[in-house]
């Protein structure tokens, strides 16, 4: 229930403003027609005025005109396997984005500024004609910002532990984000190149803390790993490959895209760009598209790692840069396609509109992690 104007509360009970402005005069409070009225005001004005109000949730278009579409349900005939979403967790320089790097063959880590990652990064990469994308985060924060969004973009957990450091807070943190998200967990014992690491103290603080490898019984497994000298990433591949064949991720390609917007931001030149991440159905240039408040067109697609590589279309579990929305659309929104760019117009505009007013009223409720996970 979105607190009302006192605009709107006068057309709802059918009197007039100077009547609900005069009440709220009377009761010390300074009104304009455009003022937000909350739901204990309105209340008491109900009272005063003899009105019958009944206070219902406000019925948002987007949900009407979303629903069908969100929760249309795929038929098993129309499932097809999709590559599994992996994300890289764990504590700082333990080597995420250095594996990610590696397995790219990219080098990112030597440019990014004080060796912390600042942007998402998604690819998709083929192993023995196998596609597996990849989420680089800046840090759990924005793992479980996007949960906190309903945004499960991640299949598959892979825990970077530190040979030389072993399980750190973050390491620890990192286990209850991927297991509250309920995705299993891989870990690469990584830095297994440095002279001298003790590999049974980190397997024994993994063990400690609930994942125990699965060569010592256990059900977790570990690959030792080396983002400089690539040692144990074939190993890694395939084991997160084996991982998501037992899951057995499905998608169904013929039917408008849904999925995630991981990042955005306005860039010269070209636009809102929106890193993007399909989750059902297929995208395409010209699609109508809705994400947050913001919509648009896909104008163009391109390649996530080859700036210069357009797509004219991408399917499930993959990442892409879209161009073409009006706004840039915040981390984590979901986004669908529509028939009607009218329909996706109402939508977006509903939504600021809903956002200001919760914004204006100080209603903005702010997730945390207590909020996350204490339900
Ligand atoms: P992140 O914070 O988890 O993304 O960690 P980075 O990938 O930025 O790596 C942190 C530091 O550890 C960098 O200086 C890397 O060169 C180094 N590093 C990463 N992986 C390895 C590895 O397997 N062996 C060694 N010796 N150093 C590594
Ligand atoms: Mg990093």
């Amino acid at each position: 229930q979105l607190p009302c104007t006192v605009r709107e509360f006068s057309e709802a009970a059918g009197v007039p403003a100077s009547q609900v402005l005069r009440i709220l005069m009377e009761e010390g409070v300074m009104a304009t027609m455009n003022a937000l009225i909350d739901d204990d005001l309105t209340e008491l004005i109900a009272a005063e005025l003899g009105v019958n109000l009944e206070l219902k949730e406000a019925v948002s278009v987007e949900d009407e005109l979303l629903a069908s579409i969100r929760d249309r349900q795929d038929d098993e005939a129309d499932l097809v396997s999709r590559p599994p979403v992996i994300t890289f967790l764990g504590h700082v320089d333990h080597g995420k984005t250095s594996l990610l790097d590696r397995i790219i063959d990219i080098d990112v880590v030597s440019g990014e500024s004080g060796g912390i990652t600042q942007h998402i990064r998604a690819y998709t990469i083929e192993k023995d004609g196998r596609r597996i994308s990849f989420v680089d985060t800046p840090g759990h924060e924005a793992f479980t910002e996007m949960r906190a969004r309903g945004a499960n973009v991640t299949d598959i957990a892979v825990l970077v532990v530190a040979a030389d450091d072993g399980v750190m807070p973050q390491t620890e943190e990192a286990i209850s984000h991927a297991q509250a998200a309920e995705v299993p967990i891989v870990v690469a014992l990584n830095k297994t190149d440095l002279p001298g690491v003790d590999l049974n103290r980190a397997m024994q603080g993994l063990s400690t803390n609930g994942l125990l490898p699965s060569e010592w019984g256990g059900d977790v497994e570990v690959v030792k790993t080396s983002a400089i000298t690539g040692d144990g990433l074939d190993e890694l591949l395939d084991t997160v490959l084996t991982v998501a064949e037992l899951h057995e991720y499905k998608a169904n390609p013929n039917r408008q895209a849904m999925g995630t917007c991981l990042e955005a931001q306005q860039e010269p030149g070209r636009g809102v760009v929106a890193k993007i991440i399909v989750q059902n159905g297929t995208l395409r240039v010209g699609d109508v598209i809705v994400c947050g408040q913001s919509y648009g067109r896909v104008k163009a697609m391109y390649d996530t790692l080859l700036p210069n590589q357009r797509y004219e279309e991408a399917g499930p579990s993959t990442p892409v840069n879209v161009t073409g929305f009006d706004t840039a659309p915040g981390a984590g929104e979901h986004f669908y396609v529509l028939d009607d760019i009218a329909d996706a117009r109402t939508i977006a505009e509903s939504r600021s509109d809903s956002h200001r007013k919760t914004a204006l009223s100080g209603g903005v409720q702010h997730v945390t992690l207590e909020t996350l996970f204490d339900r």
